[in-house]
């Protein structure tokens, strides 16, 4: 059971004791004597009786003082069906019917103040709660908890330096504001937004700013918190959830940490029946809902490709938008957006502070601002300094550096001359695939740069000299490397993978190599490109001898490709160096400014 909720149930134990501890107590102070009707009877002829409070089921009363005290004795006693009841307390001179002014305050103490310490201890409680959570309400008692948010005051304006992101979250706000309009123009209703991306670089964030310009509630949950939970569960907690959900709408369901859920099923070496379970649960409510109610479903994930592809399919999470890691503008901006609550010297230039943190996420440098304001406290200063700025990037590259994500300046040289060398040779040879962007900005755990390649068209089928012209680009960081530093590095691993496995498959599978004929030599769906993780290659039947042909040929078209794409970056070397000093610079640039730096010569 949550902790929580057990300790609720103790509050309220605490407060019905109390309730019964200050009204025994308030009883034991009067001293009221419980008398047997015929008891008082007597004491009313005997005339010892001073006052009678009359109600439906009980006579209270105050006895005349015995002796010389004041003390008057408090007494109560049963109704019984009495007709000369009246006449006798008359007869004997007995006040009554009158409300005896201590019965009332004695009613008022016992029943009113302890109902007042109830609510107090109440209030107190929830508010205890309020505060744990950290204002928001929490629907549900089981560890993957649901949040709703309402009023979310985070707004584009608090995220920066995603501008595609949020360009391509707009027309979700605009769905969202007025889900009628935007049907009736025609828009095609988003369903499933996948935000991806390193951690820390503000998806969570976006996605709250969605929900906060169009002012729509946002619910959320993170995937993590299914896994230790008992079958059932957590399927029932996806039902719950898109329940509520429909009751606000329009509104945001937003899933962190999907990959925690939406693993590949039947990958990894246990089988995990909840997770699968929930899984299960979330396509068919994916499945089951019309985004025309105005419910969007908003994830995130640093690993996309772990997902089960059921999630990805259409009518699904069948949006990706790409939130990277910033540029050094980028990084300003945020560095901007988290200054406004510090107040900076005017000696401090973010600036400086942007070209020093190349690799950082949103959250890294929301973390460097944070701990220069707390330097400046610590030192007894009014406001941020330069001095404080500085230490505080040193502090969070240290913390980083034990992630082994920042690179160090000869590295990030490498990586720069690696990556054009893979873009120069996309541009030089004809009817490849455009290049996008070339990029040093450390991605992922491996990936230390990356040069975006995009087809221009849908492609189904690939000739020969197109797969040749696929090996030749993986081939141009590494031959880069080569060519400038005379020596290649281990960053080029990947590349020779995929290179080596194109090359196979285009033996093996696709007929292409000469030596061999045109044969194919795997099964159908055992293609080297579509390989899952983890599954181990099936062996075609074919002899030894074909088996030592096949590396022979495989050799041959990469060392053919090696030597072509030697001989076109040679005959580029200036290109080549003035687009990667540019990249070093810039960190990211995009293909057309490395088109230009070729053209120009
Ligand atoms: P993610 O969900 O991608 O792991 P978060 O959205 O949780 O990252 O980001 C954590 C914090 O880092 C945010 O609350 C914010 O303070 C800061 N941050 C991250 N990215 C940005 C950004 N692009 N702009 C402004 N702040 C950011
Ligand atoms: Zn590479």
């Amino acid at each position: 059971m949550n902790k929580k909720i057990s300790f609720s149930i103790w509050y309220v134990f605490l407060a019905i004791w109390a309730v019964i501890l200050v009204h025994d107590f308030i009883h034991a102070l009067q001293k009221i004597e419980e008398l047997p009707y015929s008891e008082f009877k007597n004491l009313v002829a005997a005339e010892k009786v001073a006052e009678v409070s009359v109600s439906t089921q009980t006579l209270t009363g105050k006895l005349k003082p015995e002796n010389e005290s004041k003390e008057q004795k408090l007494f109560s006693t049963i109704r019984v069906e009495d007709p000369d009841l009246v006449r006798t307390l008359h007869e004997h001179g007995v006040k009554f019917t009158g409300v005896i002014e201590s019965t009332f305050w004695r009613d008022v103490l016992s029943w009113v103040l302890p109902a007042l310490v109830f609510v107090g201890i109440w209030y107190f409680f929830i508010q205890r709660l309020g505060q744990a959570q950290g204002g928001f309400m929490r629907v549900g008692q089981s560890k993957a908890k649901i949040y709703m948010e309402k009023d979310i005051k985070v707004t584009f304006a608090d995220v920066a330096g995603v501008d595609e992101a949020k360009e391509e979250l707009r027309e979700v706000v605009e769905f969202l504001k007025t889900p009628d309009k935007f049907t009736k123009l025609g828009g095609k209703i988003p369903k499933g937004i996948l935000l991806v991306g390193p951690p820390g670089t503000g998806k969570t964030l976006l996605a709250r700013a969605v929900a906060g310009e169009a002012a729509v509630p946002f619910f959320s949950i993170s995937g993590s918190e299914f896994v230790e939970m008992f079958v059932g569960v957590g399927a029932a907690r996806v039902r719950d959830l898109f329940e509520q959900a429909k009751l606000k709408a329009p509104c945001i369901i937003f899933i962190d940490e999907l990959d925690a859920l939406g693993k590949a099923r039947g990958m990894g070496s246990m089988a995990h029946e909840e997770r699968e379970q929930t899984l299960n649960q979330l396509l068919v409510e994916m499945d089951g809902f019309d985004p025309r109610i105005g419910v969007i479903l908003m994830a995130a994930t640093n690993r996309p490709e772990i997902l089960d592809p059921a999630l990805l399919r259409a009518g699904r999470f069948d949006r990706h938008v790409l939130v990277d890691r910033p540029d050094k503008t980028g990084r300003l901006a945020i560095l901007k957006v988290h200054a406004r609550s510090v107040a900076l010297a005017s000696d401090t230039d973010l600036e400086v502070v942007a070209a020093m943190t190349p690799g950082f996420s949103g959250a890294d440098l929301a973390n460097v601002i944070n701990e220069s304001a707390l330097l400046a406290v610590r030192r007894g200063k009014e406001q941020v300094g330069s001095a404080e700025l500085q230490e505080a990037v040193e502090r969070v590259i240290a913390g980083l550096e034990k992630r082994n994500r920042v690179l160090n300046k000869m590295e990030k040289e490498r990586v720069a001359y690696h990556e054009t060398g893979h873009a120069l040779v996309a541009l030089s040879i004809p009817g490849s695939d455009t290049v996008q962007k070339i990029s040093i900005i450390p991605r992922g755990i491996s990936a230390l740069g990356y040069t975006l390649q995009l087809p221009t068209e849908d492609r189904f089928l690939m000739t020969k000299s197109e797969l040749e012209n696929k090996i030749a680009v993986l081939l141009g960081g590494r031959t880069a490397e080569e060519l400038i530093f005379g020596e290649v590095s281990t960053g080029a691993q990947n590349d020779l993978m995929k290179a080596t496995d194109i090359a196979k498959s285009m033996v093996r599978a696709y007929g292409m190599s000469d030596k061999l004929g045109t044969i194919t030599l795997e099964r159908e769906g055992q293609s080297q490109f579509i390989q899952m993780q983890g599954m181990p290659h099936e062996k075609g039947d074919y002899s030894e001898e074909t088996a030592r042909e096949i590396d022979c040929e495989v050799r041959r078209i990469i060392d053919e490709q090696y030597e072509r794409v030697k001989r076109l970056l040679g005959e580029r070397q200036q290109a080549l160096i003035k687009g990667a000093s540019l990249l070093l610079e810039r960190e990211v640039i995009t293909g057309a400014e490395l088109k230009a730096i070729l053209d120009g010569g």
